[in-house]
């Protein structure tokens, strides 16, 4: 481990790890510090099918296993820890993980990405794994044959319901209004699969079941009425997808960070943040479209930019 690097990469998701390749390619030393397996959110992914040349089912375990690789191939170096305090704005930025550190670079790339947001329903917490999901891609093949709700009205939800028909007999879209937040072509899709229901104006009041989630109370936003759906008695079991959008990790960052109403970290188009020598890439940056393809865009100009950086320093 060296005293002090040319950059540390947060997080190891499509994002990072991109940018961790073009780092090393580039003869910098780099960090990349991540927190569990890398791949981020595509490492739960059992598919990535528009992401150019991936197609044949790649697994998202895979292709992040193969970034990391690259990235590994070029000299980037990996540390499993966990981020508790940082200090970016001065010239040489100093991380503090929960295991090691200080870890110390000229620059610093924020990937950590984003999670997904709770409804904050009664029961929802003590269902997930047990019929609650934030993620119809790892556990949709669990619920074959079954029913399942799927909360939100976002692109996600409709393109993860209708993903969740190759599996259950029955999806049931839970929307707070009664309108679509969802792209018209996402949305025409939604409408025309036979499999899919919708119910509007209503969010999920309680998820109950003594173990496995076998009932879902609904509140309609426009009369307040409450009203129950039971699983069927063969099924036992009712699934209740929650896909409502992300939350960004920006918890260490955001008091020095600029960042948007909904916490996602400005940049300009070449990842610059407010601070010198700090830049971010990824689900984390205020951005139209997060998807793996812009990630990894991200990911490679900020290390570009970074190495530009470098270079002004001397
Ligand atoms: P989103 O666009 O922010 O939509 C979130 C949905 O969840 C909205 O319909 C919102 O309702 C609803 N919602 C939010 N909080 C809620 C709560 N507490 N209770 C009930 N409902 C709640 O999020 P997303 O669908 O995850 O998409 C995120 C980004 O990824 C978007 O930019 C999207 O375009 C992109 N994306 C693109 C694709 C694609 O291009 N194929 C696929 C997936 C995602 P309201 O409508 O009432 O606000």
């Amino acid at each position: 481990m060296k005293d002090i690097y040319d950059v540390i990469i947060l997080g190891a998701g499509p994002a990072g790890l991109a940018a961790g390749i073009y780092a090393a390619r580039a003869k910098m030393s780099t960090l990349i510090i991540e927190k569990g397996i890398p791949g981020g959110l595509i490492f739960t992914t059992s598919e990535v099918d528009n992401y150019p040349g991936s197609m044949d089912n790649a697994t998202g375990p895979a292709l992040s296993e193969r970034m990391k690789q690259q990235a590994e191939e070029f000299g980037a170096e990996f540390v499993t820890d966990e981020i508790v305090k940082m200090n970016i704005t001065e010239d040489i930025k100093h991380i503090d993980g929960s295991m090691g550190g200080p870890y110390k670079s000229r620059a610093v790339i924020i990937a950590t990405g984003a999670v997904p947001k709770t409804i904050g329903a009664k029961g929802e917490k003590e269902h997930i794994g047990q019929g609650v999901s934030y993620c119809a891609t790892c556990d949709g093949s669990f619920y074959t044959g079954l029913e399942v709700f799927v909360v939100g009205g976002g692109d996600a939800a409709v393109e993860e319901a209708i993903f969740l028909t190759r599996f259950a007999r029955k999806v049931m879209i839970v929307h707070r209004r009664d309108e679509l937040r969802a792209a018209k072509s996402i949305q025409e899709k939604g409408f025309a699969n036979e499999k899919i229901e919708f119910r509007f104006n209503s969010i999920v009041e309680e998820i109950k079941g003594d173990g496995v989630v076998d009932s879902v109370i609904f509140k309609n936003t426009v009369t307040g009425e409450l009203t129950e759906y039971k699983a069927d008695s063969e099924d036992g079991i009712v699934g209740v997808f929650v896909l409502i959008g992300y939350t960004p990790n920006t918890e260490l960052v955001k008091e020095v960070v600029a960042t948007d109403a909904s916490g996602y970290i400005i940049t300009n188009e070449r990842m610059a943040t407010n601070i010198n020598g700090v830049y971010a890439a990824g689900d984390i940056r205020d951005k139209p479209l997060r998807q793996v393809v812009t990630a990894v865009s991200d990911g490679a100009i900020a290390a570009v930019e970074a190495e530009k950086y470098l270079e002004n320093m001397k």
